[in-house]
């Protein structure tokens, strides 16, 4: 909470953009939530450095530098001409070449693309790497498609897209619905279009053709990494603690793997149909197997823990009973009413792996019950972070040993922590994590934004 009531003149200034910005973009709730919270942070930043209003960086850094959008046509098994749409949005370019993912799911609009690249240009400030903040996807649904459908749509989509990307221009990565298979797919097809091997075009790629060692588990260890920090600061810690983790895709599963060796417990996990609780603790060979390797749902899983149960719909998982909630699934899956059952059940710590997986009014709910939480754009940065430690080493054509790249991974999620800690310190904000991760971000692009001039 803010302790200082700061000048009518700025909060007013801040609404009357935030207005704009809602006049401009109709209807894109996500991305308008995503403004609004990063705005709500910012009013005592803008208090004290006037010459960001003078500059104009809110109006300048809600607007992209580029939104791509194109026609993906293929083919499918049957034969039948289908067509997606995708797009890509080069969002700010401040501080290095645009970087984010790429996000298959049918849920993707202009909207849902915007606020995550959006929320990325924040995030890769505060990996302190030089990456700038983009995102892509396609509203093309993966899910029962063979793996030549994939191919095929992979293959067109990239066909577009590469004319906008390359290794000092734009450097997408996976998010929900892309692996290392899409990426492989589309890494050949890239290079197919560019005739040369341009290795850091993409990131999350193989380990035998340019990947990073740890880029996969990154997200999830990161996001432990950060709650590990948040706990430590108040005498608390993992071991023997009860923990809650939605989703079971790859951040999830290694924020899994992550907690338990840190000696604690997680009874419960998901899918888009449903969650597992499992009271003696989830086997993780288990979720990895189904969901890895077999392509399974995971209400598959009770077929071989009879122990654990099984329950349809995936926001009643926050009804469980834990210390530490981290929320990997998606947009949005924490509402208000979910945050107050995770409060009444005494939850300890919230750390989000997802992208914006709290409403506003949930974060709302957490900080006026002193929740520990962990807000995405921090907790949720090693992934990308070990994106950049990709092109490091794709630029220098070596590569770090799993060992180096966790310990750099570890040492990127203590630092984002400290500097999110400063920030909301130096900003009346104290232990504000919203407020601190916001502001450390925006700072250094907003300079950066102001010493490149009015571009
Ligand atoms: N999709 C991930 C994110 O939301 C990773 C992006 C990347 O590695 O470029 O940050």
């Amino acid at each position: 909470k803010m302790k200082q009531s700061y000048t009518k003149e700025v909060q007013e200034y801040v609404d009357a953009v935030y207005e704009a910005v809602k006049k401009r973009n109709p209807n894109e709730e996500e991305f308008l939530q995503a403004v609004k919270e990063v705005f709500d942070s910012l009013i005592p930043v803008l208090a004290k450095n006037p010459q960001y209003i003078k500059q104009a960086i809110l109006e300048r850094i809600v607007e992209p530098e580029r939104l791509i959008s194109f026609r993906v046509p293929w083919v499918d098994d049957q034969g039948n001409v289908q067509v997606n749409r995708g797009f890509r949005v080069q969002f700010n370019s401040a501080i290095g070449p645009y970087k984010g993912g790429l996000r298959f799911h049918p849920s993707v609009n202009a909207s849902i693309i915007k606020f995550l690249g959006f929320e990325q240009i924040f995030k890769n400030s505060l990996t302190g790497q030089p990456i700038g903040g983009g995102k892509g996807g396609s509203d093309f649904d993966p899910k029962g498609k063979s793996d030549a459908e994939i191919m095929r749509f992979t293959q067109s989509f990239m066909s577009e897209l590469s004319r906008y990307i390359g290794p000092d221009i734009d450097v997408p990565a996976g998010d929900i619905g892309v692996g290392a298979r899409e990426i492989g797919y589309m890494f050949g097809q890239y290079k197919k279009m560019r005739g040369g091997y341009e290795a850091g075009v993409l990131t999350g790629k193989g380990i035998g053709y340019g990947g990073s060692l740890a880029r996969k588990e990154a997200t999830g260890y990161g996001t432990v990494y950060f709650v590990e920090e948040m706990l430590k600061d108040k005498g608390l810690r993992f071991k023997d603690s009860v923990v809650t983790v939605s989703g079971s895709g790859n951040v999830s599963i290694y924020a899994m793997e992550k907690a338990m060796q840190l000696g604690a417990k997680v009874v419960a996990c998901s899918d888009s149909g449903g969650y597992i609780y499992d009271k003696n603790g989830i086997n993780l060979d288990t979720v990895k197997r189904l969901k890895e390797i077999e392509n399974k749902r995971i209400s598959e899983y009770v077929k071989e823990h009879p122990e654990a149960l099984y329950f349809e719909g995936c926001t009643d998982i926050w009804s469980i009973p834990c210390d530490i909630a981290l929320p990997c699934a998606t947009q949005n899956e924490i509402d208000e009413q979910s945050a107050k059952l995770l409060v009444s059940n005494g939850v300890k710590a919230v750390g989000e792996g997802a992208n914006m997986p709290s409403t506003l009014e949930a974060i709302e709910v957490f900080l006026d019950q002193d929740v520990l939480f962990g807000p995405a754009k921090a907790a949720n940065a090693g992934g990308v972070s070990v994106s950049a430690l990709e092109m490091a080493q794709n630029s220098m054509r070596l590569s770090w040993t799993f060992e180096e790249v966790d310990a750099k991974l570890h040492e990127i999620m203590k630092n984002i922590y400290r500097e999110s800690v400063k920030a909301a310190e130096e900003y009346d904000a104290p232990g504000n994590l919203v407020v601190g991760a916001n502001i450390a971000g925006f700072v250094k692009v907003a300079d950066a934004m102001i010493v490149q001039g009015i571009i």
